[in-house]
């Protein structure tokens, strides 16, 4: 049984999906005016984590995740550089989607655009004006937040609370509004901008529109999980709810969920601090999976604060586990014996209780924390029981239990081990010798081994010469 932390209970509750075999699944993604920082980051990892384990437990998940492309962010950075706000939202999908791929994140079953859904929010405005929780006022369309009894029990605020709080907040050309806590659905066009048009006139969506319709396009009225950054519970969440929920009548997501932030030096990292490290930048340094694997090793709840030494530790920690998993491919690469003894059966039975403490650990709200040490306790197993003389079958065996639950948590066994400049070169010289030889099976498989590394050969009239590719 999994149970999962609902920010609108404030408890950790059974899940139970609306349809038996499937998981429907909305999370949040970002605004694409640049490249992703690794707070933004953390939400991508915790939840395709999530994703794979309820993969795992063999749910077939619908996952959808939108690229945010019309925004007042994108909208600046591209007047500064002086191209259009499509080009830079494209570019910066495009860069996003490789960070995802080098944090080894699953493309989500649909990522839609905003841009891409104006119709679909044109037709949710105006039903919310029909049936009276929505109004327009020289262009701008304002969601009646009075209207909807609900409001605030996601963030569990008090209507009048934020009534107080929410006057200060009032900018220019929004005292328009029937009340302070109206939030807008369409704003008309300013010049420069992009606009669509609508029955309001030219203009384009407010941020909170956006998620309401694409969820339900992509996953129906009602969805199981809806996630995001713990600093989208309101308003952004808040809104969601208000607006899907007085469309459809019904229960709008099941169970929120929320990861904790992503601190530096004990501050949130934030683009406005710019106290903050892209993803980009951290590849330059380490392997994401490592950034990655470092993100697991908290509970998503907690906040994570980063520094060059927890990765430090990370990266060693990781070198552990594909350690491992290496010597096992060598033993059962050069076993002697291939079946299993009795003795071995019998362990390998007993290393099932490390899955078993696993799979807890992940149905207690994906503590990947918990989970992570598990694998360690199983690596420690391995090391210590297959040795010199274990036959292939246990060191598959082992094997295949190591890299299974590092591919629920999205963690690639593979060594991408490099090979260093002097052995490329002791290669080389090897392949001459073999050629000269006339050996050239054994020269062509030394071609064939230094090219799976990336090193290509050219064969000049001063000598082989070599380049990483
Ligand atoms: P944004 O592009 O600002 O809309 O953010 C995209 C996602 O990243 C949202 O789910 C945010 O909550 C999340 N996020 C932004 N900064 C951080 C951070 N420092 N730690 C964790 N999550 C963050
Ligand atoms: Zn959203």
């Amino acid at each position: 049984m999994i149970r999962i932390y609902n920010t609108l209970s404030r408890k950790k509750e059974e899940f139970i999906p609306l349809e038996e075999g499937k998981v429907r699944m909305y999370v949040c993604g970002p605004t694409v005016y640049n490249f992703i920082h690794i707070g933004n980051a953390r939400p991508m990892i915790v939840f395709d984590t999530v994703r794979r384990y309820m993969e795992h437990k063999g749910y077939q998940v619908n996952f959808v995740s939108n690229f945010t492309d019309v925004d007042d962010k994108i909208i600046k950075k591209a007047l500064e550089e002086g191209v259009s706000a499509e080009e830079i939202s494209k570019r910066y999908i495009e860069e996003c989607k490789k960070d995802m791929e080098g944090m080894n994140i699953m493309p989500a079953t649909t990522h839609p655009l905003a841009t891409q859904e104006i119709d679909g929010m044109i037709a949710m405005i105006s039903d919310l004006i029909e049936k009276g929780y929505a109004y327009a006022i020289n262009g701008t369309v304002y969601y009646r937040t009075r209207r909807f009894a609900e409001y605030g029990k996601l963030s569990h605020k008090n209507l009048d609370d934020l009534q107080g709080g929410n006057r200060s907040l009032l900018v220019s050309g929004e005292d328009e509004k029937e009340d302070a806590l109206d939030f807008v659905l369409w704003k008309p066009k300013k010049d420069g901008e992009p606009y669509w048009v609508s029955p309001w006139g030219e203009g384009r969506p407010g941020w909170h529109i956006e998620c309401s319709v694409m969820s339900k396009k992509y996953l129906g009225e009602q969805i199981d999980i809806h996630g995001g950054g713990e600093d989208l519970v309101f308003p952004h969440h808040e809104n969601e709810i208000a607006q899907s929920e007085a469309c459809s009548g019904c229960v709008f997501s099941k169970y929120w969920m929320h990861n904790a932030f992503l601190n530096i030096d004990n501050k949130k990292m934030s683009k406005s601090l710019g106290n903050f490290f892209t993803v980009r930048e951290i590849s330059e340094k380490y392997d994401l999976q490592i950034l990655r694997f470092f993100m697991l090793n908290a509970h998503y709840r907690s906040p994570l604060n980063f520094s060059a030494d927890l990765m430090e530790s990370s990266k060693n920690a990781l070198e552990r586990i594909l350690t491992a998993v290496d010597n096992l491919k060598y033993l059962s690469e050069h076993a002697k014996v291939i079946k299993l003894t009795e003795e071995e059966a019998q362990k390998a039975e007993e290393a099932k209780k490390y899955e078993q403490e696993f799979d807890m650990a992940m149905d207690d709200d994906f503590n990947t924390a918990d989970a992570i040490a598990a694998v360690f306790e199983l690596v420690k197993f391995a090391n210590t029981y297959a040795k010199e003389g274990s036959s292939k079958a246990f060191a598959e065996l082992l094997q295949e239990k190591i890299e299974g639950l590092c591919k629920i948590l999205g963690i690639v066994t593979e060594k991408k081990a490099e090979l260093l400049d002097e052995e490329i070169e002791q290669l080389i010289a090897e392949r001459q010798a073999a050629r000269k030889a006339k050996n050239f099976a054994r020269a062509d498989e030394i071609r064939g081994l230094l090219s799976e590394k990336g090193i290509l050969l050219e064969d000049t009239r001063e000598g082989v010469k070599w380049k990483r590719a």
